[in-house]
């Protein structure tokens, strides 16, 4: 069992070089973030106007879950950090229902990660509470166009599949196919709790994670950054709240790193891989887990390196 005995300090300099820009809370992009604001103005509404059934929440429930795991086992562990492997029929599922969460294209996304991985807590880091405050971090850079493009040069491994660069391309989709089906089969009930409600608890479940989860919890082991191990995070992200372990370790198909560390993606993922769907689950060395190494984000970019081989430019996307 882990105690809280002397941790290593990390035997890394953190070179952390300001670049120059204007403050991050005045890039916000009121007309493009009109759309943001009104989906949480409807839900809110007609979710008070309509009423709920216990059908509505449950539908509610189980659409938050389903698309966190989209997000969390799909963007974040398998095409951010490719923790664990799996065909490319699932890869494209997971792309999907990620998708269907409605938090931009799946390779913006996991570019994007592995850019908050790389500069963790530092001045280019696009969503640190330490450099820009809770709201910049929590919601504020997304409604930015400054950060709208994909950063194809992280996630060359990725971006060669046609299908996934589709995706990445009309990532609207998978949610207004989602909406008119849950239209058709349950009416407005089913559109407003398992569409608009449920789409707004998962933005906000998702974003504490590059928010409160570098603010609220305790840490383990000694990173470079801010980030944070929280139970309370974990349940409502499927095992992400987890943070800190996953800053020291980010490869790992487990965020929670012990058995008391209650982490839903990875029990799936398990029960996944007994039946072949995915396989070669990466989880975490002993001397990691007992903090015997100095590996944290300041070095991780020998990780992205490798999670990350080079392809022939020719493949790329030039937009
Ligand atoms: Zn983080
Ligand atoms: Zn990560």
């Amino acid at each position: 069992m882990q105690s809280k005995a002397k941790r290593p300090a990390p035997s890394v300099e953190i070179i952390d070089t300001p670049r120059e820009r204007p403050p991050r809370p005045f890039q916000i992009d009121k007309l493009t973030s009109i759309p943001f604001f009104l989906v949480h103005i409807a839900a809110i509404a007609s979710a008070i106007w309509i009423g709920a059934t216990t059908t509505d929440i449950i539908v509610c429930v189980a659409l938050y879950y389903i698309r966190m795991f989209g997000i969390t086992a799909g963007f974040h562990r398998y095409f951010s950090h490719r923790a664990y492997k799996t065909s490319r029929w699932f890869q494209f599922v997971l792309a999907v229902i990620g998708g269907a969460s409605m938090q931009k294209g799946v390779l913006w996304w996991a570019a994007h990660h592995r850019n908050h991985h790389k500069f963790s807590d530092m001045s280019e880091d696009i969503h640190s509470p330490k450099q820009d405050g809770f709201y910049w971090s929590h919601v504020g850079w997304i409604l930015s166009n400054d950060y709208d493009h994909t950063e194809w040069d992280r996630i060359r491994d990725f971006a060669k599949y046609p299908e996934l660069r589709w995706l990445n391309r009309w990532h609207w989709a998978p949610a207004l196919v989602g909406g008119a089906i849950l239209y058709a089969i349950g009416g407005i009930h089913w559109f407003v709790w398992g569409g608009l409600v449920s789409s707004v608890l998962l933005w906000h479940g998702t974003f504490f994670i590059n928010s409160l989860a570098h603010v609220w919890g305790s840490r383990r082991y000694p990173t470079t950054d801010t980030s944070r191990n929280n139970f309370w995070l974990a349940l409502i992200t499927m095992g992400e709240g987890w943070h800190n372990n996953h800053h020291y370790y980010q490869s790992t198909a487990n965020q929670g790193f012990f058995w008391w560390e209650v982490d839903c993606s990875y029990y799936i993922l398990k029960m996944l891989s007994w039946v072949g769907v995915v396989w070669d689950l990466r989880t975490p060395p002993a001397h990691i887990l007992a903090g015997k190494e100095p590996v944290s984000d300041a070095v991780s970019e020998v990780v992205s390196e490798a999670i990350s081989p080079p392809v022939p430019p020719a493949a790329l996307p030039t937009a």
